[in-house]
């Protein structure tokens, strides 16, 4: 069965919606999410404007902030500084990746934890970890809510993560391994040093993958059954398509398929979810700003 990310993203989406209508029924105003867009990567782009449009749809208040690819490091944290002290905005996010001759974790590092509705600044990752409330990072916080939505049962699972990014495949192990529902998974995470690699894989009642090659995972590394949550997203050159690629998952679809009892679509699947997950981000965010009360996000 599919797990379909653009329907239960949807329905998120309509929540947020009506959220929002009734915190400016009460005389607020929207949330507003800021973004900063370093140079013209294609992708980076294309991720950002559906942000941006996703804001837009459910009447968040948004601001793209454009810099050159030749920006220097100390006029990107002055910009971000700027946002960090401008009270009309409640979330900021600076598109990855950056170009290489500016520090990322000094940059994340430079949002203000408040404001960080990625969950990549270090005080926020560490809450995670010690199952604090805060901003969870929004892929696993997406994928979170797909497993909740479908009802799917992850206590006692076997669950295996290939990838250990930290905005990704690290967390995701994290939250599924915690006492929460979802949660309560014995967890694997694999890396590009896991030797047999299959080994594990066909153990997995949920397999995540995370690793960006695309069509990696092929129907013998996975378990008859199992729940396949794919993560990556690449493009890979086809000339018979208008945009001159296609969107590959991190897993052989066709062949997978059939071989697992849920499974997430790419494109229509995590993207989508990361997307809805960001913008439930940036609502706990305004609302925090409005009642100065912590509000606990469902999975702290
Ligand atoms: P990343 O930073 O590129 O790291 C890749 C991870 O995969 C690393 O931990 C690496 O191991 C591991 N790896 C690489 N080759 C491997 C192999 N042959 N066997 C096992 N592990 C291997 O990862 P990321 O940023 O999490 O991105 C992963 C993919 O997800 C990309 O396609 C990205 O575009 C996509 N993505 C999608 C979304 C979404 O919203 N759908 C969000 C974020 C990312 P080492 O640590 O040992 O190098």
């Amino acid at each position: 069965m599919l797990l379909d990310g653009k329907k239960i993203s949807d329905e998120v989406k309509a929540e947020l919606a009506e959220d929002v209508r009734q915190l400016v029924a009460n005389g607020h105003r929207p949330p507003h999410l800021a973004a900063i867009l370093v140079g013209s990567d294609g992708a980076s782009e294309t991720y950002v404007a559906s942000k941006v449009k996703s804001c837009e749809k459910i009447g968040y208040s948004s601001t793209l902030v454009r810099l050159s690819e030749n920006v220097t490091e100390q006029e990107l944290l002055k910009e971000i500084d700027a946002i960090n002290n401008n009270a009309e905005i409640d979330g900021l996010i600076v598109q990855l990746p950056l170009p290489k001759h500016i520090n990322e974790q000094r940059v994340t590092e430079r949002v203000v934890p408040e404001k960080d509705v990625d969950g990549f600044n270090p005080i926020n990752v560490g809450k995670l970890v010690l199952g604090l409330p805060t901003f969870v990072s929004a892929t696993p916080m997406g994928i979170i809510e797909l497993l909740k939505r479908y009802n799917i049962e992850t206590s006692g699972k076997h669950c295996v993560v290939i990838g250990r990014s930290n905005i990704v495949g690290t967390p995701m192990a994290n939250l599924l391994s915690r006492n929460s529902n979802p949660g309560n998974c014995t967890v694997t995470l694999c890396h590009s040093r896991t030797k047999n690699l299959e080994a594990f894989t066909k153990q997995a009642d949920i397999l995540i993958v995370a690793l960006g090659k695309a069509e990696f995972v092929t129907a013998n590394m996975v378990k008859e059954g199992a729940v396949v949550i794919d993560v990556g997203i690449t493009r890979v050159e086809d000339s018979t398509n208008s945009r001159g690629y296609v969107l590959k998952g991190d897993v052989k679809f066709d062949e997978v398929e059939s071989k697992c009892s849920y499974i997430t679509p790419v494109p229509g699947g995590v993207g989508r979810m990361t997307i809805a997950a960001l913008l439930q981000n940036t609502l706990l965010a305004r609302k925090n700003r409005v009642t100065h009360i912590k509000y606990q996000n469902h999975v702290s």
